[in-house]
């Protein structure tokens, strides 16, 4: 076994773990932004919620459905943000992003950690949204502009 397949291994089973027994998954509490994103082409569907105060995201929490990419995701995603300066979250998804799009991305400033589970995805291009669609979810929740798919008629 070469230790490229060992790595895809691994990411698999990251990404299994956390689609199994998501992180941070339920409704968040109190002062929350909420926002719904669709990914029609997989039919991914996520509503994340975020306590944002002090400028720092104090709650994040998600519920959705779709496949195990997108879910996994979410729940990365939240277990990365949650807690930090919405400052730092948004340096994060820029990380992220730059990871999806298969360009060198900074791992020295933030630890990814399971987050690099999801470069795997890159070598399917189909399942990028899935992968990003939580992210474009927070991002749009701190008040950024995010591109995002409309249900098709
Ligand atoms: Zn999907």
């Amino acid at each position: 076994m070469s230790s490229h397949s060992d790595l895809d291994t691994l990411y698999r089973q990251v990404i299994m773990d956390h689609y199994k027994n998501p992180r941070n998954r339920g409704e968040a509490e109190s002062g929350t932004v909420t926002v719904n994103m669709n990914n029609p082409t997989c039919g991914d569907r996520i509503q994340l919620q975020m306590h944002v105060e002090d400028d720092t995201i104090q709650d994040a929490k998600f519920v959705g459905e779709g496949c195990s990419i997108s879910l996994s995701s979410a729940s990365m995603m939240t277990e990365a943000v949650k807690g930090r300066p919405v400052g730092e979250a948004l340096e994060i998804a820029e990380v992220f992003s730059d990871m999806m799009q298969g360009k060198d991305y900074d791992d020295e400033k933030y630890d990814l950690g399971d987050i690099e589970a999801l470069q795997g995805v890159t070598k399917f291009p189909a399942r990028i949204k899935c992968a990003t669609l939580s992210w474009k979810a927070m991002e749009k929740g701190l008040g950024e502009d995010v591109e995002e798919d409309e249900d098709e008629d």
